[in-house]
C-alpha cells in the first residue's frame, strides 16, 4: 500500500471557479449541485482539452503516419500511462479503454465468462450492487449454465463478512463487486475479499465507478483480477472508461468484439489477433475522451486524493449530523467507511416529490432506486433521496439543502 500522502487544505472557492457550470442559477437559486454519485462536473482543463484535440489535431490513430495522426494517437497513448498509475497496474498492457463501468463489465462478463464458466459455477455478487454489476453476470451465467449467489448486506449498509465466508466454495469461480456503493456511500474491503476469494480459487472484479474520484486505488497491492471505473464519475468526459485486467488473463481472454484495430491479421479462412491491449479495443475508439480523461486524472492528482478524501469527509459529517436532526428524516445507509454519499428518506413523503422541491430551490440531488433495486428491496423500500458530494462542495451548500429540508418536512401533515 502506497503510504497516505500529506497534504494541504484545498482551496475550495478557488477550486470551484475551474467549474463553469457551478455557476449559474437554477429555478431562480444558485445552483447547488449534490448528485455526483451519478457523474461529477468537468473542470475547464477537461472541457478544453475536447475543444483542443477537434480544433487542433482531429485524426484518427494508431495507423495514420502524418502529423496530426501521430499527435493524436501520442496523446491518447499518453492517458493509458496516466491511467496505468492512476491505478498503479503493472503494465500499459493492462489498460483498455472503455466506455465505462458497464462496458468493462459486459467485456469480463462475456469474455472471460466464456473462458472460465462451467455449468455448475457459481458468481458471488454483493447485495450492494449497481445493476451494471449484476446483470452481465445474470447474462452470462444464463448462457453457460453457472448460478449467482449474493453476498447479504447488513442494516447499516456493509457486507455481511461472514456470510460471504459461507458463501465461498470451491464452486465459487468469479466474485464481483463494488469498491463503494453508489446508493449507500458504503467503501467495502475489497482487499480482503479478493484474498478470501483466492483462497477459493476465484477470481474478483471490483466495480470502482464510486472510488476512482474518492479513494487511493492500487491494483497491485489489492491484487484483484479486474478493476474497471467510469471517466464521467471523475471529473472526465461520459463515453470513456478504463478496465483494467491481469495480464496473465487478458492475454488468454478471447476478443469482445472483433472489428478494426483487435486484428494482426485478416483473411477469409483465419483472423489473427492483435496485442494487448488493442486485442480489446475493436473500431475507432472514443479519443477525443481518452485524451480528456488524462485532464482529468492530473486534476485529480494535482488537488491529491488524501485532500479531496479529507474536505469530502468533513462535508459527509456535517450533512449527515444535520440530516440526523430534520424532523422525520431517515438515514440509509450509516457504514462506518463511507464515500461522500447520503441517501435518506424523509417519514411520508415519496423521495420524487422531495427531489422536486429540492430543485424548486436549485438543489440538485438523485431520487429513485439509483439502479440499485435489489438494495432497495432489502431495506424493503422503493428508493431514497441521495445527496452526493465532491470536492467543490462547501458546508454553505449543505446548509442550503438542510434548510430547505427543514421546510419539506414543515409541510408534511
Ligand atoms: N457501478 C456503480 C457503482 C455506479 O455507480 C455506476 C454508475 N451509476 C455504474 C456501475 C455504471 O457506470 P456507467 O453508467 O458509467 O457505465
Amino acid at each position: 500500500m502506497r503510504p497516505e500522502a500529506s497534504f494541504m487544505e484545498l482551496d475550495i472557492l478557488s477550486l470551484r471557479k475551474e467549474f463553469p457550470v457551478l455557476d449559474q442559477a437554477v429555478n431562480g437559486h444558485p445552483l447547488v449541485y449534490f448528485d455526483n454519485a451519478a457523474t461529477t462536473q468537468k473542470p475547464k482543463s477537461v472541457i478544453q482539452s475536447l475543444v483542443d484535440y477537434y480544433s487542433g489535431y482531429n485524426a484518427n490513430i494508431h495507423r495514420g503516419i502524418h502529423t496530426l495522426a501521430e499527435k493524436a494517437t501520442r496523446a491518447f497513448e499518453e492517458t493509458r500511462e496516466s491511467a496505468r498509475q492512476f491505478l498503479n497496474a503493472a503494465e500499459r498492457e493492462e489498460i483498455i479503454f472503455v466506455r465505462g463501468v458497464t462496458e468493462a463489465v459486459n467485456l469480463v462478463a462475456s469474455s472471460f465468462g466464456k473462458m472460465v464458466l462451467r455449468p455448475g459455477d457459481e458468481i458471488l455478487v454483493s447485495g450492494l450492487e449497481h445493476h451494471s454489476n449484476i446483470v452481465p453476470w445474470q447474462l452470462a451465467a444464463e448462457a453457460l449454465g453457472a448460478q449467482l449467489q449474493v453476498i447479504p448486506v447488513t442494516e447499516e449498509g456493509e457486507l455481511d463478512l461472514q456470510a460471504f465466508e459461507q458463501r465461498l466454495s470451491k464452486k465459487t469461480r468469479l466474485v464481483a463487486v463494488n469498491h463503494a456503493s453508489n446508493s449507500l456511500g458504503t467503501i467495502n474491503p475489497v482487499k480482503h475479499i479478493v484474498e478470501r476469494a483466492h483462497a477459493f480459487g476465484a477470481y474478483v472484479l471490483v466495480d470502482g465507478a464510486q472510488a476512482a474520484a474518492h479513494l487511493d486505488i492500487d491494483v497491485r497491492d489489492m491484487d484483484c483480477d479486474f478493476y474497471c471505473l467510469s471517466g464521467h464519475k471523475m471529473y472526465g468526459p461520459t463515453g470513456v472508461g478504463v478496465l483494467y485486467g491481469k495480464r496473465s488473463l487478458l492475454e488468454k481472454m478471447p476478443p469482445y468484439q472483433g472489428g478494426g484495430e483487435m486484428i494482426k491479421e485478416v483473411t477469409f479462412e483465419k483472423t489473427t489477433f492483435n496485442d494487448l491491449p488493442y486485442k480489446f479495443e475493436a473500431g475507432t475508439p472514443n479519443i477525443a475522451d481518452v485524451i480528456a480523461l488524462n485532464e482529468a486524472i492530473r486534476f485529480i492528482q494535482r488537488n491529491g486524493k488524501a485532500a479531496i478524501r479529507h474536505h469530502e469527509n468533513e462535508l459527509l459529517g456535517y450533512a449527515t449530523t444535520r440530516l440526523q436532526k430534520v424532523e422525520g428524516v431517515r438515514l440509509i445507509g450509516t457504514a462506518r467507511e463511507k464515500v461522500s454519499v447520503q441517501s435518506f428518506l424523509l417519514e411520508g413523503m415519496h423521495p420524487f416529490d422531495v427531489g422536486q422541491l429540492l430543485d424548486a430551490r436549485g438543489i440538485a440531488v438523485r431520487t429513485g432506486h439509483h439502479c440499485t433495486q435489489p438494495l432497495m428491496d432489502r431495506f424493503g423500500i422503493e428508493g431514497t433521496v441521495r445527496a452526493s458530494f465532491a470536492v467543490y462542495n462547501t458546508r454553505d451548500e449543505i446548509d442550503r439543502m438542510i434548510e430547505a429540508l427543514e421546510r419539506i418536512s414543515s409541510l408534511r401533515r
